[in-house]
């Protein structure tokens, strides 16, 4: 390893050379750094920005995240007409940029929140800086059946609006796993290409709101399965073709046709390059001080 890079390299909690030391100890002091560039970090850069708070905001890549892959947005205020996802992340990241809100692409990896200046180690880089927003968002849950690794992007995927168009999943039978407003969504998304979308869901009801529920309910293209849940992926070991079901109230196995399957059973808060930096809950998500988004860490807030 050359001796540029070793200098850019640091361990979270000790330094192996002392002239890392030093370059910690001489770097710019952040006023704010906001982890995240999802819709909670780029508000929260609005906001910062026009009170004059400079923060830097460190993002795995632009223009990702949960919002960007949801085709259309119906009910946030002020948009008639509904809103694409991309286009909504993309205009409230212009806004930012427009108040100087400074932006770096690199994924964080771990952090140091032992003493103040608070450090981020990223990637590349380390930052330190007085505060922190942590807005890392969450990442799509995965069923971790048998076939999954086999036929994950060859018929298994969590992304309707990326994938739903591919010409694997035209005029075939697919299949929708969840029964929230992402599965719903995603299910009416597919009915534009699929012959027929199976919507899956482990209880006798839907946890959707109640007009999207009546969507998927009045569109001929869905067929709602209930109190089932998926136990296999199979196919010809290039795409998937079937999967097989099990009915939760008698244990009857089945297998059906489906060229396609989707996931919308929720998410996993991004959560772990904070290790035991900050109390979490068991499911992963940070705990914050009740009425408030403050961490038991001072300048260490959470989105
Ligand atoms: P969600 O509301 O947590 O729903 C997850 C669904 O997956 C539930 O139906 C759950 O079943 C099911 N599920 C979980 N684990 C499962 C498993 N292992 N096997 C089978 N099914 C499983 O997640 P979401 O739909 O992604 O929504 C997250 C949040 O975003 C919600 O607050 C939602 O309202 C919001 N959202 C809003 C919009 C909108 O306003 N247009 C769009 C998308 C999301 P059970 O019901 O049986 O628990």
């Amino acid at each position: 390893m050359g001796s540029e890079v070793r200098s850019l390299y640091c361990p979270p909690k000790t330094f192996k050379y002392a002239r890392d030391k030093y370059i910690i100890q001489s770097m710019k002091i952040e006023n704010t750094i906001i982890i995240g560039s999802g819709p909670a970090g780029l508000t929260a850069a609005i906001y910062l920005s026009r009170d004059g708070l400079n923060p830097l905001i460190l993002e795995e890549a632009p223009l990702s995240g949960q919002l960007t892959t949801t085709p259309l947005i119906e009910n946030f205020p002020g948009f008639t007409d509904g809103i694409n996802g991309l286009d909504l992340v993309a205009n409230i990241r212009t806004q930012a940029e427009k108040f100087e809100a400074r932006f770096v692409s690199e994924k964080v990896i771990s952090v140091d929140f032992s003493q103040t200046p608070l450090k981020i180690f990223t990637s590349s880089n380390h930052y330190q800086t007085k505060t922190v927003l942590i807005a890392s968002g969450a990442s799509p849950k995965k069923l971790n059946i048998k076939g999954e690794e086999t036929y994950w992007q060859k018929g298994i995927s969590i992304c309707a609006t990326c994938d739903g168009a591919l010409p694997i999943f035209r005029n075939k039978t697919i299949s929708v796993v969840g029964g929230g407003d992402s599965a719903v969504e995603e299910a009416l998304h597919l009915c534009q290409f699929a012959k027929q979308v199976n919507l899956i869901i482990r209880r006798d009801v839907l946890r959707a709101t109640k007009i999207l529920q009546n969507r998927a309910l009045a569109n001929p293209k869905i067929n709602l399965i209930k109190n089932s849940v998926i136990i296999e992926a199979l196919g010809n070991n290039k795409l998937l073709t079937h999967i097989k079901i099990k009915n939760t109230l008698d244990n009857t196995e089945q297998i059906i046709e489906s060229n396609g399957l989707f996931y919308a059973i929720g998410h996993d808060p991004n959560t772990n390059f904070l290790a035991e930096s900050l109390p979490l809950t068991k499911e992963g998500y940070l705990v914050t001080i009740p009425s408030s988004q403050a961490t038991v860490i001072p300048g260490v807030f959470a989105a």
